[in-house]
């Protein structure tokens, strides 16, 4: 909490992503000690952690273990390797293994049981946040998208002078206004402790696909040189497609909030 010492969570795995409940990671008690073996993937800031939070299969089921990367005989206790992707480059995505990494049972994070719950109420709040740097991602892509139609002429005009374009600014600041709506009401629905995962499911689904059509229309907008690495929009385009994946893809925001609508559960 002091932020002296830097964390990562570890819940996906090569064959598990939007089914948590299928976690393969398995954690095994033997009196004071918890060893752990398992394959985790996508884990942010791994490369950088001091320690690792990991959903695994204890004695009681699902559960959240933490392991310290510093182990015996000034060894790491897991391994890290760094991925590399379009976007987002600025922040570390891994693969971490973990064979027989070991660890004392005061490690245990809550109940023995109880990581899947954990999992599910981390995931409401964390929705809302890459919902927050989506809006960040889509902010910067409409700013850059203003300047340059204020500077561009074609028809013997500026470009921000015609309707059309014009109509992409109104639409992609009206969107941005709606995703900061719907994630600062989910950030008050979880100050006040109350379920939300409706709410959160909508700001993420929203907000995150959103950043996606605007920083879209931003390089639209830029014409040819949105496409550059001389120009930043391509940048916020890269950024922006990352953000409907983690924490929950776009399809399972949706099927939370159907399901909550319904009362049927579409993933069983
Ligand atoms: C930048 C980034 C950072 C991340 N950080 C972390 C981290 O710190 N810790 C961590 O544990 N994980 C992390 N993840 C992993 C992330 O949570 C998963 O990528 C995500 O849950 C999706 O899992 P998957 O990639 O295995 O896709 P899959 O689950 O294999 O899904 C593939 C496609 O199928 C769709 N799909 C799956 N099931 C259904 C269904 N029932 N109905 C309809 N469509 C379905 C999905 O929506 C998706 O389009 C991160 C991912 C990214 C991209």
């Amino acid at each position: 909490m002091r932020g002296e010492r830097i964390g990562c969570t570890c819940i996906s795995e090569p064959e598990v992503g939007s089914n948590v409940v299928e976690v393969k990671c398995q954690a095994k008690r033997t009196g004071n000690l918890i060893h752990v073996t398992g394959q985790k993937l996508w884990i942010s800031n791994a490369a950088q952690s001091d320690f690792a939070v990991v959903v695994c299969n204890l004695d009681d089921g699902i559960s959240m273990v933490i392991v310290d990367r510093a182990g015996k005989d000034g060894k790491d206790n897991y391994q890290v390797r760094e991925l590399r992707k379009m976007g987002l480059v600025g922040a570390s995505t891994c693969e971490v293994f973990f064979d027989g990494a070991e660890t004392t049972a005061d490690h245990l994070l809550g109940k023995s049981g109880g990581g899947l719950f954990q999992t599910l109420k981390l995931f409401e709040s964390a929705r809302v946040f890459v919902g927050l740097t989506s809006i960040g991602i889509g902010q910067a892509a409409l700013e850059t998208a203003v300047l340059y139609a204020g500077q561009r002429s074609q028809h013997g005009k500026l470009i921000g002078g015609h309707q059309l374009i014009q109509g992409y600014l109104a639409d992609m600041a009206t969107q941005l206004d709606a995703a900061r709506l719907l994630c600062q009401r989910g950030l008050q629905l979880l100050d006040l402790g109350v379920r939300c995962d409706t709410q959160t499911s909508m700001a993420k689904w929203y907000s995150t696909e959103m950043a996606v059509e605007i920083a879209g229309k931003a390089v639209q907008i830029h014409g040819g040189v949105g496409i550059t690495k001389e120009f930043p929009v391509e940048r916020h385009f890269r950024n922006a497609k990352i953000m409907p994946i983690p924490d929950g893809t776009t399809e399972i925001q949706k099927l939370v909030i159907g399901r909550n609508l319904t009362g049927i559960s579409a993933f069983s």
